[in-house]
């Protein structure tokens, strides 16, 4: 397969078959073989063309529907050629790989790695949930988003106990044996510089 943009102006690279090749003059046509080829050259991708636009267009009804029922947003990512969509909790990427132009789910990153990454998207890493659709990944993210807020509310109530429950005497005696153990690091530490001087007096 090989890409096409216009030499000119705005640096959009499209597929061969794009009705906006016809467009451009074919002098201005400038061939790449791979879309990768023309972002490093700084290009940007045309939507219309992309693949995960199509898959988009297939399903525009419903993902608008379900984007406005669960908090979702998605847009075109013009400098990689996926799909950004937005959570209430966290930023995605759907996109597509391979012959066959599946697509895939990607999350991205929360700890920032200090190991070179192995994958296709930088500062994103392979989400394992396997869908056909758009669709499909939106819900996976909307029950992802719902276990993160789950798991903050759970983590939340944990960390004040009620007073005079079970869970906050454990956690007064855990305090005390904790304000203990320091007491006795400071002593121990006192000694310590003590018998130091000490020794330092000894040896003038
Ligand atoms: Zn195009």
């Amino acid at each position: 397969m090989s890409y096409v943009c216009g030499r000119s102006s705005n640096k959009i690279v499209h597929r061969n078959d794009c009705r906006y090749v016809k467009l451009i003059p074919k002098k201005n046509r400038k061939p790449f073989s791979t879309v990768e080829e023309a972002r490093r050259e700084g290009y940007s991708c045309c939507k219309y063309c992309s693949h995960i636009w199509k898959y988009v267009g297939r399903e525009k009804n419903e993902l608008d529907d379900y984007c406005v029922k669960n908090g979702l947003s998605y847009s075109f990512n013009r400098t990689d050629g996926f799909l950004d969509i937005d959570s209430r909790q966290d930023r995605w990427k759907v996109i597509v790989s391979g012959k066959r132009h599946h697509i895939f789910l990607y999350h991205r990153n929360t700890k920032i790695s200090l190991t070179p990454e192995r994958t296709l998207v930088p500062g994103f890493h392979s989400q394992k949930a396997i869908s056909q659709t758009i669709l499909g990944y939106m819900k996976y993210i909307s029950e992802h988003d719902e276990y993160v807020e789950e798991l903050t509310k759970a983590h939340k109530k944990k960390s004040k106990p009620v007073k005079g429950t079970k869970r906050y005497w454990k956690m007064v005696r855990r305090e005390k044996k904790s304000v203990r153990r320091k007491q006795i690091r400071n002593v121990l530490g006192l000694i310590e510089r003590m018998s130091e001087n000490n020794y330092m007096e000894g040896v003038r």
